[in-house]
């Protein structure tokens, strides 16, 4: 096993690793710095799909880090992909915000509301029974529910929010269809940011603080992982999973050094 700091591509969740709310974490910067300094190629990947990755880059860089929005992935990118590549130019209707109906509309999916071929659903602060009503229709009628990622909830400033899939549960329990999620845990996110990234599998290393997606992910696509502290898990919840990361850190500042 290489040392991480000798591996060329980082793929790193934000919440938890980068920062928590609209605060920056602890050798976040450091972290960055070092990426840049050394050419390293690197990924800032989140489950949630409402916001684009220009939106994300500017919420970094109110925080202080600067880098280009390439360097991010959402599960709205992950799910455009995924289904630009099973239904080249098809189309959808969307319960979700403008981070994925941009990626949608950049793959060349069409918005439909009569007969589309997918119904995809992510997180959204614009819900409402009669979009819920008519997603039902559509399902009934052949579209395939997708789920961006499969986050019961998320945080805000206020405590949580619903997320993707509590959004999509009353579709799914009112059509008895199951919805096919992309986000973590599903490797398919993890598999395409290495591609983004154009580095091997052993060139690649995971970063995370949840064992549950981010690490999971890692281990299922078979990349080092490294679980880092500074987020949701401790050292003594960590040992409760039937799975171990390859490397446990305080924070993302120990990469570094
Ligand atoms: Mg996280």
């Amino acid at each position: 096993m290489v040392s991480v700091k000798e591996k060329i591509g980082f793929i790193s969740d934000m919440d938890g690793v980068i920062y928590h709310g609209n605060r920056l974490l602890d050798g976040a910067r450091e972290f960055v710095h070092w990426l840049l300094e050394n050419d390293k190629r690197f990924l800032f990947l989140t489950n949630s799909s409402e916001r684009s990755p220009r939106e994300l880059q500017e919420k970094l860089k109110r925080m202080g880090i600067d880098v280009g929005e390439e360097h991010f992935y959402t599960s709205a990118l992950a799910t455009a992909s995924f289904l630009s590549k099973q239904c080249p130019g098809g189309s959808a209707f969307v319960i979700g915000e403008a981070g994925l109906l941009k990626a949608l509309y950049d793959v060349g999916f069409s918005m439909n509301d009569v007969n589309p071929d997918y119904v995809v659903v992510g997180e959204t602060r614009t819900y409402n029974f009669e979009r819920i009503e008519h997603a039902i229709h559509l399902v009934l009628n052949g579209a395939k529910l997708i789920g961006t990622n499969p986050d019961l909830t998320g945080p805000t400033e206020h405590g949580i929010a619903p997320a993707t899939r509590a959004l999509i549960a009353p579709i799914e329990l009112a059509t008895s269809r199951k919805a096919y999620f992309i986000g973590k845990p599903n490797p398919l996110m993890m598999r395409q940011a290495q591609k983004r990234l154009g580095c091997a599998t052993e060139e690649t290393v995971i970063i995370g603080d949840r064992m549950d997606t981010d690490i999971i992910a890692g281990i299922e696509s078979e990349i080092e992982t490294i679980l880092v502290l500074s987020g949701v898990t401790s050292e003594s919840s960590m040992k409760r999973f039937p799975y171990r990361p390859d490397h446990v850190l305080k924070d993302v500042g120990e990469i570094p050094s």
